[in-house]
């Protein structure tokens, strides 16, 4: 059965799910309101250094699914890149995540593992039995010094919001490593598309059964012209904000150009107040297979997203999210609609896990239309 299909957005979500759809022999039409496909990944290079810019962040790509990593390989080519992190607070500059080269510089030691483990635990506020809030968390995990060094400052400037207003689980595990490895992430696959991310969503969309309309927004006025609808647009503005606003966090990107190498490292975070952005990234460490003379940074400053600013981070920091729930709500009561990706479902999604969304998502619609399996609600979660 041959299915007419609307898409609205040209991310990793939409290019995904349409290009999964298009194999399965439907016919695909998907709407993006930029002039460019990819969405918040979307690179391209410097018109005059050449360099290779991520204009919505830094993105590196990072997964433990080996599916997922199997699948972006076959798109193109992946360098091997491993981040580096590094931190400057309070005069010093110290690696990321805090691991055991940190804590000895930080506390002027030279402690083995074992030895830092008891040193960190006698740090802890062990007064603290129930943390009833983030400040509470990391201090009960890693004690006053650490934090204040290298979490409290920078979560205010991140999420504007005091540590002690937000809820506990957002520090969920000890962000310290009793080694010395400072991988930023912990997952086995990583690195960096050679050519950036633009040509991997190109590769997807371009399939005889899809149609891709730039500067063209879809909204809920069109969903009648299709058979199904996969919505990655940001959850509330499909409904026209009739309940409101659903917060989010945009970003400032200031950018610069130097010679020669302006920093050093790929991303250098701004952990205290001595500066207002919250961090540093220099776009041509990404690519260190490449030369370049001149050098691009960005400085990244956080704040609350007004109605005409790109929505970064949705703010899910409270553990009361009455609106969000209303917006659940409606959109549960809709049909032929499958809100997905970051903005339709109103979470922080790195893009492995929104690939293996995008997939899954995919694979139970055309089950769905065979067996008439229910499809899954991430929006949910
Ligand atoms: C600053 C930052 C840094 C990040 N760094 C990393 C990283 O290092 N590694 C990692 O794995 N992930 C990272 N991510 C996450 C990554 O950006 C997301 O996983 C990815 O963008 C999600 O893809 P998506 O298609 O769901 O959303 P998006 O990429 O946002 O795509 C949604 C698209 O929908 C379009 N749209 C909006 N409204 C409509 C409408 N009404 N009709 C049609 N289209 C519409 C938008 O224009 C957009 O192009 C980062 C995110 C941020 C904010």
């Amino acid at each position: 059965m041959t299915l007419k299909i609307g898409i609205a957005g040209a991310g990793f979500s939409g290019a995904v799910i349409a290009n999964e759809l298009a194999k399965a022999g439907h016919k695909i039409t998907v709407y993006e309101p930029r002039n460019h496909v990819a969405g918040n990944c979307y690179s391209s290079r410097d018109v005059d250094s050449k360099i290779m810019l991520h204009h919505f962040g830094p993105h590196i790509f990072h997964t433990d699914k080996a599916h997922v990593w199997n699948y972006v390989c076959q798109l193109g080519q992946f360098m091997p890149f491993t981040n580096r992190v590094k931190a400057r607070t309070q005069g010093q500059i110290y690696s990321l995540p805090i691991n055991l080269h940190t804590i000895n510089q930080f506390f002027n030691a030279q402690m083995s593992p074992i030895e830092a483990k008891n040193f960190i635990a006698n740090q802890a506020d062990s007064r603290i039995k129930e943390p009833k809030n983030f400040e509470d968390q990391a201090k009960k995990m890693i004690g006053e010094s650490l934090y204040q060094a290298f979490f409290k400052d920078y979560t205010i400037k991140q999420w504007g919001r005091s540590p002690d207003s937000l809820p506990a689980s957002i520090l969920k595990r000890l962000p310290v490593r009793f080694n010395y490895d400072d991988n930023y992430f912990s997952h086995p696959f990583q690195g960096m598309p050679l050519e950036g991310y633009t040509p991997l969503i190109e590769k997807l969309l371009a399939h005889p059964n899809i149609q891709v309309k730039l500067n063209s927004t879809f909204s809920a006025a069109m969903k009648s012209n299709y058979d199904h609808v996969f919505f990655s647009g940001p959850l509330d503005a499909y409904f026209d904000y009739q309940l409101g606003r659903l917060p989010y966090r945009t970003l400032d990107f200031v950018k610069e150009t130097h010679q020669g190498d302006y920093q050093g490292n790929a991303v250098i975070n701004y952990c205290d107040n001595s500066q207002a952005y919250t961090r540093i990234s220099e776009h041509k460490h990404f690519t260190p297979w490449e030369e370049h003379a001149s050098t691009v940074i960005f400085k990244e400053y956080s704040r609350e997203a007004t109605p005409d600013d790109t929505p970064y981070y949705p703010v899910r920091l409270s553990d009361d999210n009455a609106l969000l729930e209303r917006y659940i709500a409606l959109a549960k009561q809709q049909e032929n609609i499958t809100f997905v990706g970051r903005l339709g479902t109103y979470r922080y999604l790195d893009m492995d896990v929104t690939i293996d969304e995008a997939l899954t998502v995919s694979k139970c619609f055309q089950e769905s239309i065979i067996s008439k399996q229910t499809m899954p609600a991430f929006i949910e979660q």
